[in-house]
């Protein structure tokens, strides 16, 4: 049986500027959760309202799902692609999503990459995969949901154990199940 390395997840969020992007990267953060990253790393400016979002959300619902903010993402990708990890870069310019996304790996560190501000032309080349969700301009939240959900496929309550609550889907209510009675 050969040795399957899970698949470990990590989105880089490059560019979040604290003055216009706080509702989006905070979204973007909960939609990585929920579509199956592990892990997301926030830079541009330090701002620590969505890692909290994020914890305190995780805390809640469950599961193992990291966050981090990192000064310099670039060195960062630098490090991951030299240590072996492969980079999805999110653009409009890349290869269609539905071509790329049968050739990705199944297993191993992969890291995906969505902008903010102007995204350094230096990630079109380090990136192992540039990836596009259709050719035109919308956004990363989006882009990060339909690539996940083709990637890794929607994830089920097994996927966020423990926290203190769960959702009981319901056709006509809200229901929010406590885990702690
Ligand atoms: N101003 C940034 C730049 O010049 O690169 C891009 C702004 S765009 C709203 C923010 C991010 O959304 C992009 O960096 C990309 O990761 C993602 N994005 C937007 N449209 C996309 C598409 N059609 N396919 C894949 N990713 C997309």
């Amino acid at each position: 049986m050969e040795n399957i390395v899970p698949l470990k997840i990590t989105v880089v969020r490059l560019g979040h500027r604290v003055d216009r992007d706080k509702r989006m990267t905070s979204h973007l953060g909960l939609t990585a959760r929920a579509f199956g990253a592990d892990r997301v790393i926030l830079s541009g400016d330090k701002d620590d309202t969505p890692l909290e979002t994020w914890r305190s959300v995780t805390s809640r619902f469950g599961g193992e799902f990291e966050c981090m903010y990192e000064p310099k993402p670039m060195r960062w990708l630098r490090a991951f692609s030299k240590s072996g990890g492969k980079i999805v870069h999110l653009t409009m310019y890349g290869r269609s999503w539905n071509e790329m996304t049968p050739d990705l790996p199944s297993g191993g560190e992969i890291a995906i990459v969505v902008g903010g501000t102007k995204v350094p032309g230096e990630l079109f080349g380090l990136a192992d995969y540039n990836i596009a969700i259709g050719n035109q301009p919308h956004s990363e939240v989006a882009a990060l949901a339909v690539f996940l959900n083709a990637y890794v496929g929607p994830k089920g309550p097994d996927h966020f154990p423990g926290g203190s609550v769960s959702v009981m889907p319901s056709a006509d209510g809200k229901i929010l199940v406590s885990k702690e009675d």
